[in-house]
């Protein structure tokens, strides 16, 4: 029943995003950069046509990632109405920086060098292979696609938080109060939520759909974020991932996370 569900949903939403694109969206490209090295793009014959994966992965080169740039976010949250409360206690983010510490608190030591202390890497949902927020989740509402990216329903959430205790990188927010007259400048395109619902970074699914990568990849002017299927081994974050040394969040947990760190 829930794998059916999934594939009404996507198939609904790529028809919906199908049909909205001639009358309220630029031409898909000329919204993004059409030179981007992206492996995942180069998948796709027509810039319309969705992006696929056996797995979804983005890795993060930490060579190139400027501590204090916010082009990342900047881009993500607006894209997705995520709304600038103003309350540090009832934030809502999708992608930010934690100092790298408290990103890798097993990776460092007490002579870790100043240089990587200061480092503040981008965090986000990580998809992990091995969610125990979709297990935990009582209604369905967050769930995993085939290609690996954990989806919220929005209005099957309950707003019941399991799912926020569940995740060991306090990837999700709750909407603590209604968003909406906090969203800065409305992206049509994308649904606000309401108050009481868990909310997080979704890869961009919608932009797949749309053959386009996640924002925060093309917002990235250090060429940074790298996404793409770890499951083809002609994929440019595969070939990344097998020549560097690559870190994952809490990879002891057993949750298999999808964001890799590059070293
Ligand atoms: S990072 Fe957290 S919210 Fe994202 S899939 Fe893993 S457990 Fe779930
Ligand atoms: S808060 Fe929403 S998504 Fe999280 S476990 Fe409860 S119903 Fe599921």
């Amino acid at each position: 029943m829930r794998s059916n569900r999934r594939e009404f949903l996507k198939i609904a939403g790529v028809s919906a995003l199908t049909l909205l694109v001639p009358a309220v969206l630029p031409p898909v490209r000329a919204a993004g950069n059409p030179s981007a090295p992206v492996a995942a793009a180069r998948q796709a014959s027509s810039p319309l046509q969705p992006l696929t994966a056996g797995r979804w992965a983005l890795a993060v080169d930490l060579s190139k990632c400027s501590a204090d740039c916010t082009d990342c976010t900047t881009a993500c949250h607006q894209v997705h109405n995520v709304p600038a409360l103003g309350n540090p206690g009832h934030e809502v983010k999708w992608i930010w920086r934690e100092p790298f510490p408290a990103v890798f608190p097993g990776e460092t030591h007490a002579w870790t060098g100043e240089s990587l202390r200061r480092m503040r890497p981008p965090v986000l949902c990580n998809h992990c292979a091995n969610p125990p927020c979709v297990r935990v989740c009582p209604t369905g509402a967050t769930f995993q696609r085939p290609d690996g990216i954990v989806m919220m329903d929005y209005h099957r959430c309950i707003g019941c938080k399991i799912c926020l205790a569940a995740c060991p990188y306090g990837a999700r927010s709750i909407n603590f109060r209604d968003p909406r007259p906090f969203v800065q400048k409305l992206n049509p395109d994308y649904p606000t939520r309401t108050k009481g619902v868990i909310e997080k970074c979704n890869f961009c699914e919608e932009r797949l759909a749309r053959g386009l990568e996640p924002a925060c990849v093309e917002a990235c002017r250090q060429k940074a974020l790298v996404f793409g299927d770890v499951e083809d081994p002609r994929s440019e974050i595969r070939l990344l991932l097998e020549k560097r040394v690559a870190l994952r969040r809490r990879a002891s947990l057993g949750t298999l996370p999808q964001v890799y760190y590059l070293l």
